[in-house]
């Protein structure tokens, strides 16, 4: 009888304690407008196939600590917007740097948001950098806007984990390249929060894939912009929020059509949907926190004499590349030989732990961290904080190709990483897990 009790007990403690609020706020463009993730781009949007979202689930455990993770339908944040939105929310709502949480879906069918230094990729016409300016602006407003409405939504709730499978990311290094290894990462982690009749208010899922089936010129959320709107059509009322996992190296295949992108979203919600109505494990508080930026590094030091070399070479991209590079030199006197990494841990009690890196993080990443800290307890984010740049592992470093340091040939940084990227960024995680566990 004292047994039954205590786990009575147990139970109220693992359920009553939470509140949560979730809430949603249209960002889809009133302008034809640049778009993000494909370089070959060569003029504005033309239409909307679907709306696009930035969404808050705020988060307050039994001590009062209030967490919130806002996820957008966007190809990444960046980590200026990201410092100034967590500067805002600080000051207007108590909450700290470590509670804060951006992510960002990664759908290659959204307006490019970025600093003025990320917009190389494509040749976007002058006439729409204020186009782009004013979008910024009103995506940062619409940000504050969905986490003001989530705090003020916050309400007596459950919350509950557990993780499905989906099968359609598919990892893209081994198009052309069957004798790589092509790890992929098909977990749908889920984590559901419900109200006290039992009603589902919110559900954050994750998957680690590109949004990259659709590549026109339309407005859209891609595969999870269809999951997300599936999930929340099954259950009336509740916010469903996207998390961009280690999708870095995995791409949706076979792509490029609106059925296929419908097809992909409808297999992840179907995947989430089985996961909320089945058997998920209550989740006890508190909930704790962890954020640091780690240093990663360049493999330069390259000299001004290399970049002038380069410059006057034969591919078209590393000249670009060599001409910014030595626009820096120029302007700031040298290039930047380090990079402020962002790494998070949030924890549920004894329960499950999400870390979130930024970057477009490989899956090695993701597998690794789950190996180490526990498959079944254990979520990896990636696209988090600040999309600056792909982060391979040592693996896929030394294999080079895009995902290897090919891709910083169209931004603004040094590139490649060292060879002590994954080393550096895993000895953060161990710091971040340390202190939240
Ligand atoms: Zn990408």
């Amino acid at each position: 009888m004292k047994n039954i009790v205590c786990i009575l007990l147990a139970a109220a403690s693992a359920h009553a304690a939470w509140k949560t609020g979730a809430a949603a706020v249209n960002i889809t463009p009133k302008e034809s407008i640049w778009m993000a993730g494909y370089a070959a781009r060569t003029k504005p949007s033309e239409g909307v196939l679907q709306d696009i979202w930035a969404k808050a689930l705020a988060i307050e455990d039994e001590s009062g600590a209030r967490s919130v993770v806002v996820t957008l339908d966007l190809v990444g944040i960046r980590k200026r917007m990201a410092d100034d939105l967590a500067e805002t929310v600080k000051s207007r709502h108590g909450i700290p740097r470590e509670r804060l949480w951006f992510n960002a879906s990664h759908t290659h069918s959204a307006p490019l948001v970025g600093d003025s230094d990320t917009y190389d990729l494509g040749t976007y016409s002058e006439a729409q950098a204020p186009v782009l300016n004013r979008y910024r602006a009103f995506v940062a407003e619409s940000i504050l806007a969905a986490i003001s409405k989530s705090l003020g939504k916050l309400e007596a709730s459950t919350l509950h984990f557990e993780q499905g499978l989906a099968g359609f990311a598919v990892n893209r290094r081994r198009v052309g390249h069957r004798e790589y290894p092509g790890p992929v990462d098909h977990d749908v982690p889920v984590l559901a929060a419900k109200n006290t009749q039992g009603v589902v208010t919110a559900v954050l899922f994750g998957y680690a894939c590109h949004n990259t089936v659709l590549s026109d010129y339309v407005i859209n959320g891609d595969y999870a912009g269809f999951a997300q709107e599936a999930i929340e059509q099954r259950f009336p009322g509740a916010v469903a929020l996207f998390v961009q996992g280690g999708g870095a190296d995995a791409n949706p295949l076979p792509r490029r059509s609106v059925d296929l992108a419908k097809r992909y979203g409808v297999t992840l919600a179907d995947a989430v949907t089985d996961v909320v109505k089945g058997k998920m494990k209550p989740v006890a508080g508190p909930l704790k926190a962890a954020f640091e930026f780690a240093e990663i590094q360049f493999a330069g030091p390259v000299s001004k004499q290399e970049w002038e070399r380069r410059a006057a070479g034969n591919s078209a991209q590393e000249k670009r590349h060599a001409a910014r590079m030595l626009g820096i030199i120029e302007r700031e006197g040298k290039l930047r030989e380090t990079y402020p990494y962002p790494v998070q841990a949030w924890r549920f009690g004894s329960g499950p732990m999400i870390v979130t890196l930024g970057g477009e993080l490989v899956v090695d990443y993701s597998l690794k961290i789950k190996g180490k800290f526990g498959w079944d307890t254990t979520w990896v984010a990636g696209y988090s904080n600040d999309v600056f740049a792909y982060i391979p592992s040592v693996r896929v470093l030394r294999e080079g190709g895009y995902e290897g340091g090919g891709a910083m040939l169209f931004g603004s940084l040094p590139g490649p990483f060292a060879e002590d990227v994954e080393q550096r960024i895993g000895a953060a995680v161990d710091r971040v897990a340390g202190a939240v566990r």
